[in-house]
């Protein structure tokens, strides 16, 4: 809006802090032009061109370097744009933006260049928090993944959600303001089936989203099961080394233990917890509170079960008493550990009611290939093309948000058909949805989501 056409020129060190060959100060806004010229002298810098320049300030020779200019509105900022490209020490760098204070222009605050794109209309809010995935992006899928968002493919189905909840406000506001078709518009099926529809395409995307931000964040991965199972031996199996203590005695691991691993690229974080079983000792009781606490926020949990003892078990008892306290079951995933010790039987896994059941042995490492590749599938994790895309936190509440609204909208359309109440959620659906994108956003949140970017970006 009219407030972009009068802000300052801000300007940057782009380049990260040290020393290197090449380091980058930007600038953008109005005056972006006007101080390069003076910082480069010889002339006119002609859009998006390479030249060669010494830089000065004040008659002092600081550097020589390149000098690139983008005109807005086709600059990242949508700006006036100038690069300068000088020799990447601190001090030359220091010396240059220094330079352009002094012409004018204000040291930008962090964020303030994707800021301004995003002000600017280049690009949407999720975009702006890829761009800060893809930089801090820790393995290699999860720099994929800040790509596909930084390219739209996430703000792509956001709008192809909203369009589909405004198709379905504008039908039931319309028959709101026209009462004596109301009754026709409840009885036709039509808006329960559109409702359906769109909590359907809803939980694609949140399930693709709880992916991504997975990958974003590495996955949290937590070792459970009773003592002597053979916990600490997965976890000193999967991180390759001895690091957490096996021991014949049981309740050995008191406290949570935790190994930050990679397989190929994909990030976890996994924790071995204490033995899950009734115990007088009060710190081992300390233990296994954390260990529940522990099981309670991972992605993953691994329920180790030693297979000698579950062919002697009913099978029905060795983990319905942990599931019915898994706050979702759909985590689980059963490992038969041991496996040169014994035969275990077919038996045992017809009664595990779809649970991913892997069979290994922590101290041969059979079946730990077919574990990794269980935990990348998990994870949505795949060398393919295909891949999810860069979510956050903030994404998935936002989601899970419109998600209640559409659901709750849905019940009154059921219980009262309500057309006004159905109304009002669905406008707040596309509200929660709209925060993710920006297209609806508060100062504050801005605020949050840059401020947390690194300058020059
Ligand atoms: P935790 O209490 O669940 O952490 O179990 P540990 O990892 O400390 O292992 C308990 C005992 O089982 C130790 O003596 C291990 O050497 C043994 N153990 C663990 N995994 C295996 C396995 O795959 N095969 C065999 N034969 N023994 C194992
Ligand atoms: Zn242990």
């Amino acid at each position: 809006p009219e407030q972009n056409l009068h802000r300052d020129t801000i300007a940057a060190v782009a380049t990260a802090p040290g020393r290197g060959g090449i380091g980058v100060i930007r600038l953008s806004g109005p005056q972006a032009r006007e101080f390069a010229r003076a910082i480069c002298g010889e002339g006119e810098l002609q859009p998006r061109r390479a030249h060669y320049r010494n830089f000065h300030h004040r008659g002092q020779l600081i550097d020589q370097g390149i000098a690139l200019f983008f005109p807005g509105p086709h600059s990242f900022t949508g700006e006036d744009v100038v690069e300068l490209q000088g020799h990447g020490g601190p001090v030359i760098l220091d010396q240059l933006l220094h330079a352009a204070i002094d012409l004018g222009a204000r040291q930008a605050r962090p964020g303030e260049f994707s800021e301004r794109a995003f002000l600017n209309d280049k690009i949407d809010l999720a975009q702006a928090e890829a761009i800060a995935d893809l930089i801090e992006a820790g393995s290699a899928q999860a720099a994929r993944n800040a790509m596909r968002s930084l390219q739209g493919i996430f703000s792509e189905k956001i709008e192809s959600l909203v369009e589909n909840l405004t198709h379905l406000r504008i039908y039931v506001e319309a028959s709101i303001d026209f009462p004596e078709e109301e009754i026709d518009f409840l009885a036709d099926g039509k808006v329960a089936a559109d409702l359906d529809a769109l909590l359907h395409q809803l939980a694609q995307v949140e399930a693709e989203a709880r992916r991504g931000s997975v990958v974003r964040e590495g996955m949290r991965v937590a070792i459970a099961g009773r003592p002597n199972a053979g916990k600490s031996s997965l976890l000193n199996a999967l991180a390759g080394r001895e690091a957490a203590i096996v021991t014949e005695l049981a309740g050995t691991t008191r406290d949570i233990l935790r190994e930050y691993i990679d397989i190929e690229g994909m990030p976890l974080h996994i924790a071995d917890t204490a033995g899950l079983r009734d115990s007088p000792d009060r710190v081992e009781q300390i233990g296994i509170a954390r260990a529940w606490e522990e099981i309670r926020g991972a992605d993953r949990v691994l329920l180790v079960v030693d297979a000698e003892r579950a062919n002697s078990l009913d099978p029905e008892q060795a983990w319905p008493e942990f599931t019915a306290q898994l706050p979702d079951p759909e985590k689980l995933t059963l490992v038969l550990n041991k496996i040169d010790l014994t035969d275990y039987t077919a038996g045992l896994l017809a009664h595990t009611d779809g649970v991913p059941v892997i069979a290994i042995s922590a101290r041969t490492g059979a079946g730990l290939e077919s574990l990794r590749d269980h935990l990348k599938h998990c994870m949505g994790y795949s060398g393919a093309a295909e891949g999810s895309f860069s979510a956050r936190r903030r994404h998935l509440e936002a989601l899970a948000e419109a998600r209640a609204f559409i659901q709750q909208g849905a019940a009154q359309l059921r219980s009262a058909g309500a057309g006004e109440l159905l109304a009002e959620d669905l406008r707040r659906a596309q509200q929660a949805l709209g925060e993710i994108t920006g297209a609806v956003t508060a100062d504050e949140l801005l605020g949050k989501i840059f401020g947390s970017f690194c300058i020059g970006k």
